[in-house]
């Protein structure tokens, strides 16, 4: 028996992959590398010592999803292929309703011709919207969503609790994850967009690499502490570690549960880029801009019901997150001979 995971080769597919073959479980990954790199099954390979059956396939595409099912008794679906980029999204609303809902569609439909019924679903803590305060718990209303990515979360949602109410033999777990950050702490694989990133640690490193001239900040006039926003950063690992446990309820209990999967712990963009300069010795360079629209000041969960329900707990802290980081940027930079171009602070 296997689980697929599809968006595999993604970030937080390939770290998941690890997680769940050191827990022993046979994986099989599906994924058209929109915004991944067929490399990054070297990594997996190297840090488990598994080769995986990879299916270079469009989630869309319902005839080649069906003859992976054939080729494989799938016992359960962690499903995260879907595009992500929350401000691209605002400009391409079709593109991203498309395919992140098609996508389910098309994966439920093989799912339940070939009797597979357990499926753990890739939601965002963005379906909170703007009008809840922080800690976020998974009973506070959802809605008022700030972009068609996040509203594209909330429908899956919707879609995945409605086939499961309709069909009492279904298990769907829905996580929403807040902010992962971080590498395999091996450095063999970690956050590898194909386009240009926009959330914050791969904005980080790509300033203290060099890559970037520097770093923006968006806002320093907010009501927190330093005036940056906070998020709950989570280490990849731990957020990895999280599907194992979803899959494990998944395989005991039918219905429809919803974790947060975050830290309950916020840090300011200031923090972060303190700790990410100290851990790793290295200078980030950094301006203050306007504030960006659709960022809220701050979120973070409470995540007592994934520790309580299925025993799940980050563990890793915020410089285990940065040196992380740090140490795939190293590695790749290595691999490409740019280590030059770092800023180093002694
Ligand atoms: P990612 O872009 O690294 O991985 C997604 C993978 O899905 C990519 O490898 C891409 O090639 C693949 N993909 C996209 N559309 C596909 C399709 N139609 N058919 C086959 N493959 C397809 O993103 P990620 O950070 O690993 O995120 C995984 C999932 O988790 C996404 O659904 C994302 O929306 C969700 N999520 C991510 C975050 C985050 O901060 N990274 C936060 C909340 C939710």
């Amino acid at each position: 028996m296997s689980i697929l995971l599809t968006g595999g080769a993604g970030y937080i597919g390939s770290h998941t992959a690890v997680a769940l073959i050191s827990a022993g479980m046979d994986v099989v990954i599906a994924d058209n590398l929109r915004n991944s790199d067929s490399s990054v099954l070297q990594g997996i390979e190297k840090i488990t010592g598994k080769r995986l059956p990879f299916y270079c396939i469009d989630v869309n595409d319902g005839e080649k999803l069906d003859r992976l099912f054939s080729e494989h008794d799938i016992s359960g679906v962690v499903h995260l292929a879907g595009y992500k980029a929350v401000g691209e999204s605002v400009n391409k609303p079709l593109s991203y309703y498309r395919n992140n809902l098609d996508t389910t569609f098309t994966l439920l439909e093989v799912m339940r011709r070939h009797r597979c019924g357990r499926i753990v679903f890739s939601s965002s803590a963005s379906v909170y919207g703007e009008n809840n305060a922080s800690p976020l718990t998974e009973d506070m209303p959802v809605g008022d969503c700030k972009s068609p990515y996040a509203y594209s979360k909330l429908m899956n949602e919707r879609v995945l609790k409605d086939v499961a109410r309709a069909d009492s033999t279904m298990s769907v777990v829905l996580l929403r994850y807040f902010n992962p950050v971080g590498a395999h702490p091996s450095g063999l694989i970690g956050e590898q967009p194909t386009e240009s990133p926009t959330n914050l640690m791969p904005c980080v490193v790509e300033a203290a690499s060099g890559k970037r001239t520097e770093l923006h900040i968006y806002g320093n006039d907010y009501p927190t502490p330093d005036g940056t926003c906070i998020r709950d950063y989570i280490h990849i690992m731990d957020l990895a570690g999280g599907h194992v446990s979803a899959l494990q309820y998944a395989m005991e209990y039918t219905g429809t549960e919803i974790f947060n999967l975050g830290t309950g712990r916020g840090t300011s963009v200031l923090e972060l880029l303190e700790t990410f300069s100290r851990v790793n010795q290295v200078t980030v360079p950094y301006a203050v801009s306007a504030r960006r629209e659709g960022d809220i000041p701050v979120c973070y969960a409470n995540a007592d019901k994934a520790f309580r329900v299925l025993g799940w707990q980050a563990n890793r802290n915020l410089e285990d997150m940065c040196r992380d980081a740090w140490r795939w940027e190293r590695r790749t930079a290595q691999s490409t001979n740019m280590i030059g171009k770092a800023t180093v602070r002694i």
